[in-house]
This record gives structure tokens, sequence and C-alpha cells, in this order.
């Protein structure tokens, strides 16, 4: 069969190197048509083809030098040829740095026919999400979610594809348990994300799920809180910003356990002040926002905060809409000039909202960071789990009280002579522990 000609460039290089009878494998296997897509291959994808370790390092060598003059500056938005980027233009002391360029090419480059959609999970901005099993080289299948951009009559220009890119583009460079993970991309068409599977769906759904469906217990509520911020740390210190922090954004990949999806808004942060700085309108989640987002289209950590706000308030008022009926031309006004902000949920305790009334502080820099938010959620939930079994029973056999009035009335001292604790953990842990009394008494009552 002859070569294509838009493939003879790989022909080319790969005869240069003595390795012509790779041409078919990696065209056909791996999907390779362009220079750029070798990006995306590991050498696991070149082992797949039966190609040596030796010979791999000398393909490298090659597509180095064939690279050199023309090599694109951003690499994923040329996957496609011609393809424009969404153009932000920033201040100067903010301008965003240019997306962090993948460090060992793609997760996987998944071929066409590896992957097999099913049932739809839902859609999002720019594309539909579909359960889907991928059947790896070796046979094994994997269930997985399949994001495919979503292609008009015309095919997919601009912001969507961008965005799309984008999210790949972050998606790859991230590796954490509470960040949803991506799998490989398929170069078909429709472009597909291959994703981790989170099978309970989004934490909104669940959330609203209607009766009998029993309402989230306070104190997992809580962990969800905790991975979050988790996820959030390891975020930030890359110096990312998600900046669409929401209840619909986490998605549930077991009944304990989030992972935060969609980074089609994430953004790195640049300059000194740790900020990214949208250059023109573009949608964002009004309700959401932070005053400075809304004013000035900047976005930093603790604009994510602010949203980690919002987001623990939509957990404990049951996947409520956040100033709903409120149009949002009003949204700043009401929380600048009126200094409004979201009214306390019943579930909530009062300290859980003492919490997430700093995460709105009107200045950003003071607003709690994200580890001291972990920090801190470790703490209410290690007072939860530990306090609450153990001496918060010796408390109660001693007060001879209801559970709740035990932990209400055990004092530091007390705490000190029933446990092996030093004085200040005991400190700390009633602290927090009566802090958030309402949660964990709740809990406390709900176990056996
Ligand atoms: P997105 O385009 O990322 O906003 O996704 C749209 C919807 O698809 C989400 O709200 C989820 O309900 C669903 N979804 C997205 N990714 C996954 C996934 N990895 N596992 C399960 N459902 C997902």
């Amino acid at each position: 069969m002859l070569p294509e000609a838009s493939s003879l460039w790989l022909l080319r290089l790969l005869r240069d190197i003595q390795l012509a009878q790779f041409y078919r494998p990696i065209l056909e296997e791996l999907n390779v048509t362009r220079p750029e897509h070798f990006e995306f291959v590991r050498p696991e994808d070149l082992d797949s083809i039966g190609m040596g370790r030796p010979a791999q390092r000398r393909l490298a060598e090659a597509l180095k030098r064939h690279r050199s003059g023309h090599k694109p500056k951003n690499w994923v938005y040329k996957i496609l040829g011609g393809f424009v980027p969404e153009q932000e233009t920033t201040p100067s002391s903010d301008s965003p740095q240019s997306l962090p360029e993948p460090e060992g090419g793609l997760k996987c480059l998944i071929p066409d026919g590896a992957v097999c959609r099913g049932e739809l999970l839902g859609s999002g901005c720019f594309g539909v999400v579909h359960r889907g099993l991928w059947t790896l080289p070796s046979g094994q299948s994997v269930s997985v979610a399949v994001k495919s951009l979503r292609v008009a009559p015309e095919g997919a220009v601009g912001t969507e594809l961008g965005d799309f890119l984008r999210e790949v583009s972050v998606m790859m460079n991230l590796e954490h348990p509470h960040l949803l993970r991506l799998h490989g991309l398929v170069l078909g068409q429709p472009l597909q994300m291959v994703m981790e599977l989170a099978p309970l769906g989004s934490l909104h759904a669940r959330l609203t799920a209607p009766a009998p469906t029993p309402p989230l217990p306070v104190a997992l509520l809580c962990l969800f809180l905790r991975q979050l911020a988790g996820a959030m740390v390891y975020l930030g210190a890359r110096g990312l910003v998600h900046r669409d922090l929401a209840t619909r954004n986490l998605l549930l990949a077991s009944p304990r356990m989030i992972k935060v999806a969609d980074f089609g808004l994430v953004r790195p942060l640049g300059g000194a002040r740790g900020r990214y700085v949208m250059g023109g309108p573009r949608p964002i989640p009004y309700a959401w926002c932070a005053p400075e987002s809304l004013r000035q289209g900047a976005f930093s950590s603790a604009s994510d905060v602010w949203m980690f706000g919002v987001t623990l308030w939509e957990m404990f008022s049951g996947g409520e809409e956040p100033w709903s009926g409120v149009p949002p031309y009003l949204i700043l006004q009401r929380l600048e000039k009126d200094q409004a902000r979201l009214p306390r949920p019943p579930l909530c305790s009062r300290a859980l909202y003492a919490l997430a009334l700093r995460c709105w502080a009107p200045h950003p820099a003071d607003r709690p960071s994200f580890s001291y938010l972990e920090e801190l959620l470790q703490e209410v939930e290690l007072s939860v789990h530990g306090v609450t079994h153990q001496e918060c029973q010796v408390a109660l056999r001693a007060t001879g009280g209801d559970v709740v009035s035990a932990i209400q009335h055990l004092k530091v001292d007390q705490l000190f002579h029933l446990s092996s604790r030093s004085r200040a953990d005991c400190r700390r842990i009633l602290e927090h522990y009566q802090w958030d009394l309402s949660a964990a008494s709740r809990y406390v009552l709900a176990q056996p």
C-alpha cells in the first residue's frame, strides 16, 4: 500500500533511522499522523508495537531534529492544525504563563477502535460524556468515561475546541487521588478524552436526588470538604486556579470519595500577585464567583477558596442553587454594597458556617488558605471519629447525660484524665469538637 502524502514525513523520518518497518503500526495502531502527535506517545505505546528501547531513543532523537526550527509554541493547540487558541489578554503584571508543557507525554494515546461508547452520562459546555469500555492492548477491559468534543456541522471551532484541548493539557499533568484522572486521548472524529469513570455521578445529582434516597450524613460532607481542600492544595501548588468549583464538578468515585472534575476553566497563575486576569468577556459561574472575579475578572487561589465556601453552602443546602432568583448583574451589588452573604443552611453548624463566612471575606488576603482548610477539616474529622467513639462514651458514663450534653460539658481537664492525650491536644480536640458540635452530635447519634 502506498503511503498517504500527509504521512510521507513519517516514512522518511523512519527510513532515515532504519525503522521503516514501524511505519504502519505507528500510523494505524497509534494513530500518529503528524509530528505533534508524538507528544502523546508514551514509551509503553511504542513497546506495544514491538519497538525496543534503543530504537525508541533513536526515534526520539530523530523527532527532536525534525522538530527543531518549527516546534510549535504550545503543542496542544496545533493538534488539529491551523487552530488558534482562545486569546485572553491580561494586564502585563498578571499575564498568565502559557499552560504547562506535558512532562512525560500524554498518559496514553488511545486508538479509535479501542474505546466503545455506551450510555450517556451527561453533557457539559463543549462536549458530551458517555460511559465507555476501553480495551487495553493486553485484552483487559476498563470501564471509563469518554468525553467527546461536540462537533457542529461546520466543525469544532474557537473556544469550545480551545477549552477541550486546554482541559486535556491540564489534566495530563495532574496526579492526585481527588482529581479526576485522564487515561488518554483518542485522536479521532470526534476528539475524545478517556477519563477515569466516577460511577456514582456528580455530587450535585446525589444531593438533589429525590426521596427515598437518604440525605448524606454531615460527617461525610465534612470528609468531602477535606478531600476537596486537599485536591485544591495540590492544584494551587502547581500554580493553577480551577475557577469552577461547584458540587456539579465534584464526582463520586465511590460512596466516600469525591474527585474534582471539569478542568476546562483551569488557568495558570501568573505574576507576583499569583493571579489570573481574564482579558475579555467569557462565561463564568457567576453565583460561585468572588467579588474580584466579577468586578475585574481576577482569579487566584483565594477566589477558589471563595468558591469552596459556596460549594460548602451547596452541600449543606441539599444542592440548592446559590443566589437563586437574584439576577447575575445584582449579585456583585448584593455582595459588595449590601455586604450580603448566602444564608446559613439549617443543616450547617454555626461553626462550619463561620468557616464559610471566612472564605467569603471581601479581601482575598483575609480568606483562609486551602492548606489551613484541609488541616482544620481533618481535625474536625478526627474529633468526630476519635473523641466521639472512645472518650465521649467514657464522658457519657461519667456525666450520666445524653451524648450531646456529655460532650458539651466535657472540660479539658476531664478529657485529659480520661484519655492518654496531652493537655494541649485535649484543648485542641475539644475546641474543634465543640466548635462543630451540632455536626458531630448528629454523627455520634447515628453510631450504633
Ligand atoms: P462536564 O462536561 O465535565 O461538565 O461533564 C458533564 C457531566 O457528565 C457531569 O456533570 C457528570 O454528570 C458527567 N461526567 C463527567 N465526567 C464524568 C466521569 N468521569 N464519570 C462519570 N460521569 C461523568
